[in-house]
C-alpha cells in the first residue's frame, strides 16, 4: 500500500507497509458493516480485518466501493477458512472473498487456524505461497499458530509468513509465540487486543492508575502498550466514537516504569480457543 501521511505503519517482511492500527469486524453483522466500514474510514482507519468465516466481506467491499479511496490507501486483510484448506478448496475461497470484497487483491491472505487434525496446514501453505506468487495476495500469512505449527511451514515452504495473527492481550500476552516469530522475521498480529471484553480490563491491576496518570481511558493505554510492544492491533467496535476514542493513541506514550507493570499483568489468562483444539 501507499503510505498514508496520517498512518503510523511498520514494515512487512514483504517491504510492504502496514498501518499499525486497524479496525476488525468479527461479529459484525453484513447489513451492519457496511455502515461500520464507512465510519471507521470516515474517523481515519484505513486497515481493515475481515475473514470469510465472518460473512461480512460483501459489506466490507461496498463500504471499501463507497467510500472513493483509492485502492493503494487501503490495507485489507481476510482469511481462509478451515474446511477450505488444501489444493482443492484454498484457491476457490480465495476467488470467492476476492469476488464478495469486490477487489483484484488483498493485501495480507491468512491461514485462519492451523485446524492440526485436518492435516492440511502445510499444503496449504504452499497454495498461500502461489496466491503471493501470482499477486492475488500482496502478503501472506497465518493465524494462531504456535512454534511447532510455524516450523513445519518454514521447513515445507521457500517463503517465511508475514504475520501470524493470534489471541494477545494484556492477561495473555503470548512471549513465546512472539519471540519466535521476531526471530524468523514474522510480524505478530493481536486479535482480542481489548480480550474481547470477556474480562475487565479495569481489574488488571494498575492500569486505572495508569490511565488516570496519561488522561486517557483504559482501552487508550492497552491499545499504546500493544503499540509500543511493535503489535499489530485491529479492536473491534461498531460505535464510531469508541472508534474514534481507539485511534486517538499517537498523542502520549507509556512510560518504563508503565511498561514494566503491564507485563506483570500477564496472567497466562486466554479467552479464546488453543490452536491445537480449532478444528472446526
Ligand atoms: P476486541 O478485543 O477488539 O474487543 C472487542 C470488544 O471491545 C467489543 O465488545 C467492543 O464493544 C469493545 N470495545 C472496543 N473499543 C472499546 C472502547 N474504546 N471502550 C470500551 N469497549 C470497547 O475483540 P475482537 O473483536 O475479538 O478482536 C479484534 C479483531 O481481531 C476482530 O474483530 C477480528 O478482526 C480479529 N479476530 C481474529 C481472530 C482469529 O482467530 N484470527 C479471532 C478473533 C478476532
Amino acid at each position: 500500500m501507499k503510505t498514508p501521511a496520517n498512518q503510523l505503519c511498520v514494515t512487512l517482511n514483504t517491504g510492504d507497509q502496514i498501518p499499525q492500527l486497524g479496525l476488525g469486524v468479527f461479529k459484525v453483522e453484513d447489513n451492519e458493516c457496511e455502515r461500520v466500514v464507512l465510519d471507521a474510514l470516515e474517523v481515519g482507519y484505513r486497515h481493515i480485518d475481515t475473514a470469510m468465516i465472518y460473512l461480512n466481506e460483501a459489506a466490507v467491499g461496498r463500504a471499501i466501493a463507497a467510500s472513493g479511496i483509492p485502492r493503494e490507501e487501503l490495507f485489507v486483510t481476510t482469511k481462509l477458512w478451515n474446511s477450505d484448506q488444501g489444493s482443492d478448496s484454498a484457491a476457490k475461497a480465495l476467488d470467492t472473498s476476492l469476488e464478495l470484497l469486490g477487489l483484484d487483491y488483498v493485501d495480507l491472505y491468512l491461514i485462519h487456524w492451523p485446524a492440526p487434525l485436518r492435516e492440511k496446514y502445510v499444503e496449504t501453505w504452499l497454495d498461500m505461497e502461489k496466491f503471493a506468487a501470482q499477486g492475488l495476495a500482496k502478503a501472506v500469512g497465518v493465524s494462531n499458530f504456535e512454534p511447532e505449527h510455524l516450523e513445519k511451514i518454514l521447513d515445507a515452504g521457500s517463503i517465511v509468513p508475514a504475520i501470524n495473527q493470534v489471541e494477545l492481550h494484556p492477561a495473555f500476552q503470548q512471549r513465546k509465540v512472539r519471540a519466535f516469530g521476531e526471530e524468523k522475521g514474522i510480524l505478530t498480529e493481536a486479535w482480542g487486543p481489548l480480550g474481547q471484553g470477556k474480562y475487565e480490563l479495569a481489574e488488571l491491576p494498575g492500569l486505572n492508575e495508569i490511565a488516570a496518570k496519561h488522561d486517557k481511558t483504559i482501552q487508550q493505554v492497552v491499545l499504546r502498550w500493544h503499540l509500543q510492544e511493535g503489535v499489530i492491533v485491529f479492536p473491534k467496535s461498531v460505535r464510531k466514537e469508541r472508534m474514534a476514542e481507539n485511534l486517538d493513541v499517537f498523542n502520549f506514550a507509556l512510560d518504563a516504569e508503565d511498561m514494566t507493570a503491564m507485563v506483570a499483568m500477564d496472567s497466562g489468562r486466554r479467552v479464546g480457543t488453543h490452536p491445537d483444539d480449532g478444528n472446526w
